[in-house]
């Protein structure tokens, strides 16, 4: 509880699950996460908080919704399974009818006999008949919730891949895509490259305008970039105000273009405060890119782009650095020749 008025932590159940587990020590990982994180410059901040919970529980009740899902399957199957038994059993007693009718035909052929027999057979064949069409209709429904639950499933898993805040991918989605598409571009050998993007002096603007005004600069963000890819590429929020961009089939070069085209869309932005209608001045964001090596790990590739961002924040902010760029030793070697 004194971390979380430390920091100014929102007192929510998702919050209060995180510093309870901390402060239990039920979960090492989530210990040392926080531990690192209040050794650190800005300590635990509201969003990383949320990210925490995120990441340590956020799975935990995905995976009861899953549960769920699966165990009404189970009973739907049951269910169909049961019926189908039965009506094996009403087929069977049909077939005994018919079996002893022919027995009473066989001994006695007299018209009276005969008649009945037939009335028998009649109606254990109506009965049959009833059987079926229930049996019919229970499969009908059965296999109606059955859809159902694979729309609900489906639903489930785009919404456990898909960031709350901006409706960008998820750090999971991203991570699975990114795999998909290192391999798809090592058969393939067309390019493969990645954008790193990140707000420059977000904690200042957080600072002075409020978390709240952030969020909105970070959905702001995440509409132009959605807004800028097209096909198969994957705008993704990496964390906190760091996203990503997969571009399959695209080289370093265009993608430093694409790259440079977000940068400029953003810094063209004025922000306005919607309540109190002032003008918030202008954000911008840095950009690293970098091109798959075939073969490479993808940690490897977000690597080189991190350290292309990282360049870019280094010399200046507001630009787009590739991994082939070094704008610092250039600056430098400017010097040295002059
Ligand atoms: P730089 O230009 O070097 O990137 O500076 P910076 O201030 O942007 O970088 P720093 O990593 O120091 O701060 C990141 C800030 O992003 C701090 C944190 O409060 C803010 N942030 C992270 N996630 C969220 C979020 O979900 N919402 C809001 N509003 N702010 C966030
Ligand atoms: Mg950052
Ligand atoms: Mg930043």
């Amino acid at each position: 509880m004194g971390h979380m008025r430390t920091y100014a932590i929102p007192m929510t159940p998702e919050n209060f699950t995180v510093w309870y587990h901390y402060a239990g020590n039920s979960y090492p990982d989530l210990k040392r996460a926080i531990d690192i994180l209040l050794r650190a410059h800005d300590g635990v901040t509201p969003p990383a908080s949320a990210e925490l919970f995120e990441r340590f529980f956020a799975n935990a009740q995905e995976n009861d919704s899953v549960r769920d899902a699966i165990t009404r399957m189970e009973e739907v199957m049951s269910r169909a399974a049961r019926d189908l038994s039965q009506a094996g059993q009403g087929a069977a007693a049909f077939g005994d009818a018919l079996q002893s009718a022919t027995g009473a035909l066989s001994n006695d052929t007299r018209a009276g006999t005969l008649e009945q027999v037939v009335q028998g057979i009649v109606q254990a064949t109506r009965q049959m008949e009833a059987r079926s069409r229930e049996l019919e209709q229970r499969l009908d429904a059965a296999s109606g919730e059955v859809s159902q639950l694979k729309t609900e499933v489906e639903a489930m898993r785009i919404e456990a891949t898909t960031d709350a805040l901006t409706g960008l991918a998820n750090r999971k989605r991203f991570d699975a895509r990114l795999r998909e598409e290192s391999e798809e571009a090592k058969d393939s050998k067309e390019p493969l490259s990645l954008l790193m993007l990140d707000l420059d002096h977000f904690k200042r603007f957080n600072d002075n305008h409020g978390h709240l005004i952030g969020d909105h600069v970070l959905r702001l963000l995440s509409e132009v970039m959605q807004q800028s890819v097209k096909g198969r590429d994957i705008a993704a929020r990496f964390g906190g105000e760091e996203f990503s961009i997969i571009l399959p089939a695209t080289a370093l070069q265009h993608a430093k273009g694409l790259g440079n085209a977000i940068r400029e869309k953003i810094s063209k932005k004025v922000i306005v405060n919607r309540v109190t209608g002032l003008e918030l001045g202008q954000i911008t964001l840095s950009i690293g890119a970098a091109q798959y090596r075939p073969g490479e790990p993808p940690a490897e590739l977000i690597e080189r782009a991190d350290a292309a961002l990282y360049r870019a924040k280094k010399s200046g902010r507001n630009k787009v650095i590739t991994e082939l760029e070094n704008p610092e030793s250039e600056l430098a070697l400017g010097t040295l020749g002059r």
